[in-house]
């Protein structure tokens, strides 16, 4: 049988990190071993499933740049991909266990069952079905229907042992009579979860079914489906839990955990594929920055944890810096463009080669500087406004000597009349700066940053110098001020502090 996986999301709400690894899982598999990938729409729960969900789900999926080889819009043989338009093929699979005395109908009023399970919970035991209606004889049963019952049905689980091996976990036994004759079909004929999900991971042929752990209690009961379809069973794999930091279930106690909300933060597509692989997974050779390709060349699913995995935020923010870094500046470009826009500092649009041009050399700037794409804003601050009087102390201070003052002296004279646009002219006037006045290294440099940013760390003066001349070129709204205007400023602001300059 070729491999074949699918994820199949409940369209009840925003796909969140858990959801999204079992995708990524899945979809690895699948890439790694030339298998097919599937995207089935689970909504058979009428209340809380939504079209804008199911859309959420595939604009999520498509931004990670996960593809699917069948599912809503890829279409394919073994539609459709959305069970509640599959509900005449579960029909005819209820009928088919009824013929066969394999599933019964049961008249137990909700009423019944809810104080039933209220007395077991009281007692301190689980709730097992007693089997009011197994064995109810055909004239029973009519009689139920002509008062108008209208039953569920239910599938005989017997007295056995259900046993199969999970590709993660081994080894797995589970009694029958842990959970007794379960529903597989409502009084409203709606099929449910156990019941669709059988039908369907056969009709479509799925070879091995990677879900979360919590569905582990579900298993044996597929299993029997399975076996009372005489379908053959798939190869079973069991994720283990995301846990936060404390320890416990990753959920919206740590915060919001949808995926929604990490793009939202500025993670990456690959970023956040990287994050996710590696909670539960790890690469033979341990590499852990790994861009989408090499993951789905190197993706092993014997290689996944048994143990719970924990989420670190730290780690995260790592490997999405590390994307960044990688990324070609002019994508990067792209990226960090409508956060500048959103402050005002940065026309929404491009504006022009010249444009297109400067926003590489600002986009460059701050590549090597931030975890999430916003920071870019706050990292490249030095080049939209100009403030002296935030200087710290320690800048003060340095400023009291005289090497300092004639530092930024020579600078506010010579920068109105020197090319600064490009970062070899810079360091030409550094150097003749550096000649003249005898003065080199931290006490060179520390003048010259505070002379154009007033602050005493930042990006690289011989690129930031040109961005900022660039800048002031190109009549932006934000009024980019040249670094020369910049230094005239900052001697006016030492004058008027009594500094002797
Ligand atoms: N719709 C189920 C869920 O979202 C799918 C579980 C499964 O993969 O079987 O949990």
């Amino acid at each position: 049988m070729s491999l074949r996986v699918r994820f199949a999301p409940s369209p009840t709400g925003k796909l969140h990190l858990g959801n999204v690894r079992t995708a990524i899982y899945n979809w690895l598999y699948a890439r790694r071993n030339g298998g097919a990938f599937i995207l089935r729409i689970e909504d058979t729960d009428a209340e809380r499933s939504t079209d804008e969900s199911i859309r959420g789900v595939i604009d999520d999926l498509r931004w990670l740049g996960i593809d699917w080889d069948e599912g809503p819009e890829a279409g394919g043989s073994h539609g459709p991909y959305r069970q509640t338009e599959r509900y005449h093929i579960y029909a005819e699979h209820l009928d088919r266990l009824l013929k066969e005395g394999k599933a019964y109908p049961c008249y137990c009023s909700q009423e019944t069952l809810s104080s039933q399970r209220e007395e077991a919970r009281a007692g301190g035991h689980n709730y097992i079905y007693p089997g009011t209606c197994r064995n109810l004889s055909e004239d029973q049963r009519k009689e139920k229907e002509a008062a108008g019952l209208k039953p569920s049905f239910r599938l005989r689980a017997g007295d056995r042992n259900v046993e199969f091996k999970d590709l993660i976990r081994g080894d797995v036994s589970i009694h029958t009579s842990l959970f007794g004759d379960f529903i597989i079909v409502r009084p409203d004929l709606s099929p449910t979860y156990n019941f669709a999900v059988v039908i369907d991971d056969s009709l479509m042929e799925v070879s091995d079914v990677i879900r979360g752990e919590d569905h582990l209690p579900n298993t044996p009961k597929q299993i029997l489906l399975y076996e009372a379809f005489g379908y053959s069973k798939p190869n079973f794999a069991h994720l283990s839990m995301i846990l936060g930091p404390d320890g416990g279930k990753l959920s919206k106690r740590h915060g919001d955990v949808s995926l929604q909300a990490f793009r939202e933060k500025g993670f990456l597509p690959e970023g956040l594929l990287n994050g996710l692989a590696l909670l539960g997974w790890s690469d033979a050779e341990e590499k852990e920055v790994l861009t989408p390709e090499e993951l789905k060349q190197r993706f092993d699913i014997g290689r996944v944890n048994k143990s719970a995995a924990v989420y670190d935020e730290n780690k995260f923010r790592h490997l999405n810096k590390e994307h960044i870094m990688a990324m070609p500046s002019n994508r990067f470009a792209e990226k960090i463009s409508p956060y500048f826009a959103d402050k005002g500092l940065l026309p929404k649009k491009s504006q022009g080669a010249d444009y297109d041009g400067w926003l590489l050399k600002l986009a460059e700037l701050v590549q090597k500087r931030i975890h999430l794409l916003p920071e870019a804003v706050e990292a490249a601050a030095s080049v939209f406004s100009f403030d002296p009087s935030s200087m710290d102390d320690e800048s003060k201070a340095m400023l009291e000597s005289d090497d300092a003052l004639r530092v930024v002296l020579a600078f506010a004279e010579k920068a109105e009349s020197h090319d600064l646009t490009t970062r070899e002219s810079y360091l030409e006037l550094i150097n003749v700066i550096k000649n003249e006045l005898k003065v080199k290294g931290k006490n060179l440099y520390h003048p010259l940053r505070l002379c154009v940013t007033g602050a005493a760390s930042g990006p690289d003066l011989d690129l930031l110098v040109p961005v900022m001349e660039l800048g002031s070129r190109l009549g932006l709204p934000s009024k980019i001020m040249s670094p020369s205007k910049r230094a005239w400023k900052f001697v006016a602001y030492l004058r008027e502090q009594g500094y002797k300059i």
